[in-house]
C-alpha cells in the first residue's frame, strides 16, 4: 500500500513561496553549519531561506544592472521552472519526458531556420554546446585541431583540451576580430568563429565560414540578434556553418541552464556523438546524460512573447547600449573602445583607473575587462529594464568627483 507523503504533493506552501518571492525578504538568521539531524519542515524552511536567497542575490533586474551576460528572466519562465521541478522529466528517455521531448523538438524546429541548421538539442550552457559541437567536428569530420581567435571564449580551449585536439590561437585585428591573414592551413581544422566575443561583443568575419574542414560559430551571446530584422544582417553567413551554439540563459532571457547546439547536418553530427546503452530505448545524444526540460521555459517565452516580443526586448537593449556609447563618446574625459556592435560597451577614463571607477559605482552596475594588458570598464546590455539616464548619472557623479 502506498504511503501518502505530503512533501511530494502540491501544498499551500507553494503559495507561501510565491508570497515570499514578491516580498523578497532581506533580514536573515544564520543557517545551521552542519547537516541538521531533524528537519524543520517546509514552511519553516521557506521562512528561513527566503532572506538568504533573495537578500543575498545579485539583482539582475535592477535598473542599474548592466554588468554581465546574465539577464533578468520573465515570470513565465519562473512558472515553468516550478512546473518542471514538480514533474522532473528526463530528456534522456522519451518515456520519462513525453511532452518535454516534444517541446524541445518544437522549439528547435522553430529556431533552426534562422541559422540554416537542420536540428540540434538543448544543453546546460554554451560551454557544453561548444564541447558538443567540437566533438562532432572531430568524430564526424576527423578534424585534428581547433583554430580560434585569441579572444575566443575559454570554453573553446577547454573543449580542445578535453578532446585531445591541438588548440591554435589566432591574433586579432585592432577591431578585435580574428585576423584572417594569420590563418594557416585549415584542411584538417575546425575553425571556431565567435559571434559576440565575451569582452567586447565583436563578431568575427562570418565570410570565413566554410574555409575549414568544419566551421563552428560560437554565438552564445549574439546569436539571438538573428531574430531581429534590424540586426539579423550582423550574422549573415552563419547559415553556412556546420554548427552553432547559442545560450538561452543570456540574450533569450532564460533561467539557467539553457543553451542550444545546432547542426547543419544533424544526422551526421548525431551519429558521431551518440552512445547506445542496453537500458536506453534510443541512443543518448550529446555530452549530458540525464537533463531537464529547459525547452519548456523557452517554449513558454516564445509563446508568450512571439518573435516580435522577443525582438522588442533585444532591440531595446541594443538601443540602450548605443545611447550609453553616445553619452560616453560625447564626454571628453572618457574613451570609448569602439561603438558597440552587440550590446557590449567598453570604455575607460583618461584620468581615473577603471578599478577606481568600478569601485565607486553601485555594485553590479558595470564589469571590467582586460584588453591588450589594459583594464577597461564594460557593460553588457542584457537587462531590458535598465535605466540609462540613472546609469549615466552614476557615471557622471564618479568621473566628476
Ligand atoms: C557565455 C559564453 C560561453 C559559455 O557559455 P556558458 O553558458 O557560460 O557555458 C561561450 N562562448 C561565448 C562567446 C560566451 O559568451
Amino acid at each position: 500500500m502506498s504511503i501518502p507523503d505530503s512533501s511530494f504533493l502540491p501544498d499551500a506552501g507553494l503559495e507561501q513561496a510565491i508570497a515570499l518571492l514578491r516580498q523578497s525578504p532581506v533580514a536573515w538568521s544564520a543557517l545551521p553549519q552542519a547537516l541538521p539531524e531533524n528537519g524543520m519542515g517546509e514552511n519553516a524552511t521557506l521562512a528561513q531561506l527566503a532572506p538568504h536567497v533573495f537578500g543575498k542575490a545579485a539583482h539582475l533586474d535592477d535598473p542599474t544592472a548592466i554588468a554581465h551576460m546574465d539577464p533578468p528572466t520573465p515570470w513565465i519562465t519562473w512558472a515553468m521552472a516550478l512546473w518542471n521541478a514538480s514533474l522532473n522529466q528526463n530528456l534522456l528517455h522519451a518515456a520519462t519526458s513525453p511532452f518535454a521531448t516534444e517541446a524541445e523538438r518544437l522549439v528547435i524546429d522553430w529556431l533552426i531556420p534562422f541559422f540554416g541548421m537542420s536540428g540540434g538539442h538543448l544543453c546546460s550552457g554554451s560551454t557544453l554546446a561548444n564541447l558538443t559541437a567540437l566533438w562532432a567536428a572531430r568524430d564526424a569530420r576527423g578534424v585534428k585541431k581547433i583554430v580560434a581567435s585569441e579572444v575566443a571564449h575559454l570554453s573553446i580551449k577547454k573543449a580542445a583540451r578535453l578532446l585531445g585536439l591541438e588548440f591554435v590561437a589566432i591574433p586579432v585585428t585592432p577591431s578585435g576580430q580574428l585576423d584572417p591573414v594569420q590563418l594557416g592551413d585549415l584542411t584538417h581544422a575546425c575553425l571556431v568563429l565567435t559571434a559576440g566575443t565575451t569582452a567586447t561583443g565583436v563578431i568575427d568575419s562570418l565570410a570565413l565560414v566554410g574555409q575549414a574542414a568544419w566551421t563552428h560559430v560560437d554565438a552564445a551571446w549574439a546569436g539571438p540578434l538573428r531574430f531581429s530584422p534590424t540586426y539579423t544582417h550582423l550574422l549573415n553567413g552563419i547559415e553556412a556553418a556546420d554548427s552553432v551554439s547559442i545560450s538561452g540563459h543570456k540574450w533569450l532571457f532564460q533561467p539557467k541552464e539553457s543553451a542550444l547546439v545546432l547542426f547543419r547536418d544533424v544526422a551526421a553530427a548525431n551519429g558521431a556523438i551518440s552512445f547506445s546503452g542496453g537500458y536506453l530505448a534510443s541512443p543518448n545524444i550529446g555530452v549530458q546524460g540525464s537533463r531537464g526540460a529547459a525547452a519548456i521555459p523557452l517554449l513558454a517565452t516564445l509563446l508568450a512573447w512571439g518573435k516580435t516580443g522577443l525582438v522588442d526586448r533585444i532591440d531595446r537593449t541594443m538601443a540602450m547600449a548605443q545611447q550609453l556609447a553616445n553619452n560616453i563618446q560625447a564626454e571628453d574625459s572618457l574613451t570609448l573602445w569602439a561603438m558597440p556592435t552587440t550590446g557590449i560597451t567598453v570604455f575607460r577614463s583618461q584620468q581615473q583607473t577603471a578599478d577606481d571607477i568600478f569601485a565607486a559605482l553601485p555594485t553590479g552596475m558595470l564589469s571590467t575587462c582586460v584588453l591588450q594588458d589594459e583594464m577597461w570598464l564594460r557593460s553588457v546590455m542584457a537587462n531590458p529594464m535598465a535605466d540609462i539616464d540613472a546609469i549615466w548619472a552614476h557615471i557622471q557623479r564618479v568621473i566628476s568627483a
